[in-house]
């Protein structure tokens, strides 16, 4: 970066207000007299605060007339020091978001055969360029924009620009900076610059999918595109890229079904993608010698890299990930993209820091950066360009690649009327696509209740929330590697667990619950984050056999599977997926991160016992009741005592085939035996080795429970 050298600084902090800093050094940090000039005209500046700091005097001035920020204006003190007005904390007000909120829909750039359209939104610039190379050449031409109406930024270039590369040039308070536009929605290879395309190149077909009634209706399934086929027994060609998904691999001995149809036969509905668009941390150059989760978001718009066969042909990670999502659209598979709006890789690297500084970002009462994320910057979504800039990405990520729902990475630092406006947006343009997000409580400069976060839930009745009651209720806390829930033998959190099992809304006078509706709750004990369930039942139960912590893990996955709201897995958790211990693996290698499909079918009972568990689900809409009133009717605790817990869905024929089920959760070590709450035979459709939804044989009367098992029981 540029350092410029003023005798003094002054800031326009508010419409009508400037900060003046004097250094103690000359003049004790006195003047009597300031004014501002703006071309031929001067005014005189009332000073209406001075505080004396340390090193320097601070004045704060009013100005008379309207500051037209973008113009050139300067500030001259008593002893004729002259500097100038710098964009300060201005930004940062409503009066300025009122001013430049722009609602067109051309920011970006706009291709046709002749001429290309290029919009900026830069109200803080003072001057604005444009810089291109044509492909293949070494030469950079230059132009400069125009300004116009609300801080927009234009110029229509002639002639045929595809495949020109592009950056602006953008100067605030007398610097020059280069960035990408934010805007882009192709890129040359490592983001450095955006490249203008043809749209029509990119026109794909869409895949009509079966209907999808309910978001109760879903099971996601969290994937990583490298994760699913780096795996050197995959089967796999193009390992760890988007075209892995349109290959039909044989199977083998070694690894059996591996591939899309493993993943359509397992039977979930949706495939959660961790992030898809463009991040930093792995070179797109040589993308085989570093691994990354993808939380470092660099363009928005633009696909990743180091998944396209081809980085350097901005075409070939767009086509490719098109192809990618039309794969499970055949399949039936919907797909969910993993969005981070809460942050940036780096925030003074970003394209929003360099376009127009400061405003992108949440700053502390001291104006520094905040840091909610724990990544060093959290960017400020209550701003109204903040704000549109999520909405036109997220519509643009709907309507040109056709994606079935959104996870939001850290929702808890974006704001509720953000996420409501986007969950509004999205059921205009696909009413069936899901919304869910980590509603963690963030240390974010934005008042509590205006956080997008699980204990504001019902101000946002939908969007879906990942669930931690759900989580440490069935296996523990995530933070306290020892803590043990339901599933790891823990008997005291029965009462937690009735709430997780009734979607985490209000059944009783007394309980609250964490939401308005069942649809609301993301039911999960493991994701990409921390310990698998499988690494932290090997400590927490280190006491126990292999044989018994493999009972527990299933254990508690037939809960995530069997309780109301939106049961959520992790890849590879089927089949008691392993990172060695390894509690946050985002760039360890793949051999640490990718799905063992070896693993796979060395644990095939366990894989068809949830698959079987997946089909129950499917078979009986009592498993998945959409709205808090029909919890209220259906669903009844007739038994709970020690290790054992009796969940009763009664009532239910007029949502399948059996009037009543009954779902037993042991997480004893010995046998149990109960008295059936209801005569008659009942049907067995869940055992300890053994799920789906066709009886294996029937019981009635007194029955026993098998150790650490789910038990499943119909009549009609
Ligand atoms: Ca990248």
């Amino acid at each position: 970066m540029i350092f410029i050298k003023r005798e003094f600084e002054a800031y326009l902090d508010d419409m009508d207000k400037i900060t003046i800093l004097l250094p103690m050094e000359s003049f004790h940090g006195e003047s009597a007299t300031f004014t501002l000039l703006f071309e031929e005209s001067t005014y005189s500046l009332e000073v209406i605060e001075k505080v004396t700091l340390p090193q320097m005097v601070k004045y704060i001035c009013k100005t008379t007339p309207d500051i037209n920020i973008g113009s050139k204006y300067m500030i001259v003190d008593e002893h004729g020091r002259k500097t100038d007005l710098q964009i300060g904390a201005v930004i940062r007000t409503d009066s300025f978001d009122e001013t430049f909120y722009y609602e067109g829909n051309d920011l970006g750039a706009t291709y046709h055969k002749g001429e290309t359209a290029f919009t900026l939104w830069a109200p803080t610039a003072s001057a604005v360029k444009i810089k291109f190379r044509a492909p293949q050449s070494e030469e950079d031409i230059h132009y400069s924009l125009i300004r116009e109406e609300k801080g927009i930024w234009r110029i229509t270039v002639q002639g045929d620009l595809e495949g020109f590369q592009y950056t602006y040039l953008i100067c605030v308070n007398l610097v020059w900076r280069e960035a990408v536009d934010p805007y882009a929605i192709a890129s040359g290879i490592n983001s450095g610059a955006a490249v203008v395309i043809d749209k029509d190149r990119i026109m794909t077909p869409k895949i009509p999918l079966l209907p999808f009634n309910e978001a109760t209706d879903a099971i996601i399934y969290e994937l990583h595109i490298r994760d699913f086929s780096s795996h050197p027994m995959s089967g796999i060609t193009q390992k760890g890229k988007y075209a892995a998904f349109s290959e039909e691999p044989a199977p083998s001995l070694e690894a059996g079904e591996t591939g899309m149809m493993y993943l359509k036969n397992l039977g979930v509905t949706h495939i959660e993608l961790l992030p898809i668009n463009d991040y930093g941390g792995v070179d797109e150059a040589e993308p085989d010698k570093s691994y990354n989760w993808g939380y470092n978001p660099l363009l928005f718009n633009v696909p990743e890299g180091s998944y396209a066969l081809d980085p350097t042909d901005p075409y070939s990670r767009i086509v490719e990930l098109k192809a990618m999502i039309n794969s499970f659209h055949q399949k039936d598979l919907r797909v969910i993209m993993d969005v981070v709006y809460n942050h940036v890789y780096i925030r003074e690297d970003s394209s929003f820091e360099k376009i127009v500084p400061g405003y992108f970002f949440r700053h502390d009462q001291h104006g520094m950066p905040s840091n909610g994320t724990g990544v060093g910057n959290d960017i400020a979504s209550e701003r109204k360009m903040v704000r549109k800039y999520i909405l036109d990405s997220i519509k643009f990520w709907l309507e040109e690649y056709d994606v079935d729902g959104f996870r939001f990475d850290l929702m808890g630092i974006l704001d509720v009327q953000t996420m409501n406006a986007i969950k509004e947006a999205i059921s205009i343009i696909k009413p069936d696509a899901i919304l869910l997000g980590e509603g963690w409580e963030l240390n974010t400069p934005l008042p509590a209740d205006q956080k997008a976060m699980i204990i504001n839930a019902k101000r946002m009745p939908e969007i879906a929330f990942f669930n931690d009651m759900v989580r440490d209720s069935v296996k523990g806390s995530t933070f306290n590697l020892f803590d043990r829930g339901f599933a790891l033998g823990n008997t005291h959190k029965t009462q937690l667990l009735k709430q997780s099992l009734s979607g985490s809304v209000q059944t009783e006078p007394h309980i609250k619950g964490l939401f308005l509706e069942p649809v609301q709750s993301i039911n999960y004990i493991e994701s990409h984050d921390n310990h698998t369930m499988w690494d932290k039942i090997s400590v927490c139960n280190s006491h126990e056999d292999e044989k018994i912590r493999m009972k527990r893990h299933l254990l508690a996955t037939s809960i995530i599977l069997l309780a109301q709201g939106i049961p959520f897995l992790h890849a590879g958790q089927e089949f008691y997926r392993t990172k060695g211990g390894e509690e946050n693996s985002y760039k360890s290698p793949d051999t640490v991160n990718n799905l063992d499909w070896q693993r796979k079918e060395q644990h095939l009972e366990s894989v068809r016992y949830i698959s079987g568990l997946i089909k129950l689900r499917k078979s009986h809409k009592a498993f998945r009741l959409p709205t808090t009133v029909e919890i209220q009717q259906h669903v009844k605790f007739p038994i709970e005592k020690g290790h054992l817990l009796m969940y009763h869905l009664n009532d239910v024929n007029k949502y399948g085939k059996w009037n009543h089920l009954l779902v037993i959760f042991h997480n004893g070590l010995l046998p149990e035996k109960i008295e059936l709450p209801m005569d008659g035979d009942w049907e067995v459709l869940v055992d300890e080795s053994v799920a789906g939804e066709t009886p294996i044989r029937k019981v009635n009367g007194e029955i026993l429970i098998a150790p650490i098992s789910t038990l499943v029981l119909a009549q009609y």
